[in-house]
C-alpha cells in the first residue's frame, strides 16, 4: 500500500501530517511508498532531503493524490466554491475505495459538504478529532496532543503582548509586582496554560466547572477558585455538560471580580459538538485594566469572549483580545511530530501484520472515528459514560 501526504493548502498552517522518522517507520513495518508532496514539510523545517534519506518519494501533488491508497492530513481537504472538490488539493483525482485519515470535525456545518463529496466518491474516511479518548487510544489523541501545544503557546503570545514581566522581582531600581493570570477551564489546554505562565512566575488562578480540575490546578500550584452553586460539571467520556443559567450566572460575577484583578485572562472552556459558552462580557473587558490580554482558545467554537474576532488580534479599550485559531501551528516543527507521531500509531494500529490494513468496525477506535466506510456516511455513536 501506498502513503500521500498532500501539502497542507489552508492559509497559515504550517504543519505536516508527516514526519521523515514516521515515514522511515511505516516503509520499515511493509507499506511499499510513502509519497510526500514536494515543500509538504518545508514550513515544519522538515527538508525534502530529511524525507527522501528516510525513503520516502518526492512528488507533485497531483501524484501524491493519483498513486496514494491513503491521504494523511492535518486539515480537511478544501471543496470549491462551485461545489467540487477543489482543484487545490486533487481530490477528484483521488481513486475511489481510498481512505482519508485527517481531522473532519464531521459535525461541524461547515464540514458537511467535504464529508458528503468523501462519501459520494466512495471513500473511506477517518476523523482523528473522533478517536474516543479512552486509555487505549491516548497513543493516537490528536486533540490532547495539540490542546497542550495551544495552552502553551497562548501563555507566550500574551506575554509578547503584555509590556511587563510575568514573574514577580525586587531589584535595586525597584520592586514588580508578578503578573495575575485567570485561566478559564482546566482540561489539557487549560492546564497547559497553568503550567506554563506559573512556570513564567505568575500567580495563577484556575476555574472549571468540573470539581474533578480542582486537584489538577491545584498540583500545578495554582489556585482553584470557586462559586458558591453545587454543581458539577462531567458529562460523558470526562468532558463537560451544559451547565445551569443560575451556575452560569455566578460563573460570570466572579470572573466580573477576577476582571478587575488580574492581567491576563486565558478561556479554553468548551463543551463537545456545541459552540463554545460566552463567559466575559464586552463590560468585564472593560473592566480590566490597560494593557491586559486575552486569549480566547474557544476561538474556533465561537469564542468565550464577547470581543473575540477569530483568527485575529483586536484591541479593545486599552485590552488586547487575541483569537488566534492556529496556536498549534505556530509551533509546527513540534505540533507537527506530535501529529504525526499520533497518526502513524493510529494507522499502524489497522495494520497489525506487516502488509496488512484491515478495518475492523468492531474495534471502537475505529467505529467511533470513522466518518464514511467505502462511501457510507457511518453515524456518529453517542460519547462514552465515564
Ligand atoms: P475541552 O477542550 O472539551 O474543554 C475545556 C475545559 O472547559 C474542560 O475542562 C471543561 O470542563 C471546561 N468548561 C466547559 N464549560 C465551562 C464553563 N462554563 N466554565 C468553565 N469551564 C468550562 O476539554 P479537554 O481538554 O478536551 O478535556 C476534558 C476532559 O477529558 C479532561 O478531564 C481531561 O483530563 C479528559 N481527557 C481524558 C483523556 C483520556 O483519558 N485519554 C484524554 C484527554 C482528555
Amino acid at each position: 500500500l501506498t502513503i500521500g501526504v498532500p501539502t497542507e493548502v489552508r492559509s497559515g498552517e504550517r504543519r505536516v501530517a508527516m514526519t521523515p522518522q514516521n515515514a522511515a517507520l511505516l516503509l520499515k513495518k511493509g507499506f511499499k511508498q510513502v509519497l510526500i508532496e514536494n515543500g509538504a514539510g518545508f514550513a515544519a523545517q522538515f527538508p525534502a532531503h530529511a524525507y527522501e534519506e528516510a525513503g520516502a518519494t518526492l512528488v507533485n501533488a497531483s501524484r501524491v493524490w493519483y498513486d496514494s491508497n491513503i491521504i494523511l492530513k492535518v486539515r480537511p481537504p478544501r471543496i470549491s466554491t462551485r461545489g467540487l472538490i477543489g482543484v487545490n488539493n486533487y481530490l477528484e483525482g483521488f481513486r475511489e475505495g481510498g481512505v482519508i485519515i485527517s481531522t473532519l470535525q464531521p459535525q461541524l456545518e461547515k464540514n458537511r459538504p467535504v464529508v458528503e463529496s468523501m462519501r459520494r466518491k466512495g471513500l473511506t474516511s477517518f476523523a482523528m478529532d473522533m478517536i474516543p479518548r479512552i486509555t487505549r487510544a491516548q497513543t493516537f489523541d490528536v486533540l490532547s496532543s495539540m490542546a497542550n501545544i495551544a495552552g502553551y503557546k497562548a501563555v507566550l503570545e500574551a506575554s509578547n503582548h503584555f509590556g511587563r514581566y510575568l514573574t514577580g522581582q525586587t531589584t535595586a531600581a525597584g520592586k514588580i509586582p508578578p503578573c495575575k493570570v485567570l485561566v478559564i477551564g482546566a482540561g489539557v489546554a487549560g492546564l497547559s496554560a497553568i503550567a506554563t505562565a506559573r512556570r513564567m512566575g505568575a500567580i495563577v488562578r484556575g476555574f472549571d466547572t468540573r470539581s474533578a480540575a480542582r486537584e489538577q490546578v491545584q498540583s500545578l500550584g495554582a489556585e482553584f477558585i470557586e462559586v458558591d452553586v453545587k454543581e458539577d460539571g462531567s458529562g460523558g467520556g470526562g468532558y463537560a455538560k451544559v451547565m445551569s443559567k443560575e451556575f452560569i450566572e455566578a460563573e460570570m460575577k466572579l470572573f466580573m471580580e477576577q476582571c478587575k484583578e488580574v492581567d491576563m485572562v486565558i478561556t479554553t472552556a468548551l463543551i463537545p459538538g456545541r459552540p463554545a459558552p460566552t463567559l466575559i462580557t464586552e463590560e468585564m473587558v472593560a473592566a480590566m485594566k490597560p494593557g491586559s490580554v486575552i486569549v480566547d482558545l474557544a476561538a474556533e467554537a465561537g469564542g468565550n469572549c464577547e470581543i473575540t474576532v477569530p483568527g485575529e488580534l483586536s484591541v479593545h479599550k486599552g485590552v488586547t483580545v487575541i483569537g488566534y485559531t492556529d496556536l498549534p501551528s505556530r509551533l509546527p516543527t513540534q505540533a507537527s511530530t506530535l501529529y504525526s507521531n499520533n497518526i502513524t500509531k493510529f494507522l499502524l494500529s489497522m495494520s497489525p501484520k506487516e502488509k496488512h490494513f484491515g478495518i475492523d468496525l468492531n474495534d471502537e477506535v475505529v467505529r467511533r472515528s470513522i466518518v464514511t466506510y467505502n462511501g457510507e456516511m457511518m453515524p456518529a455513536l453517542p460519547p462514552i459514560a465515564p
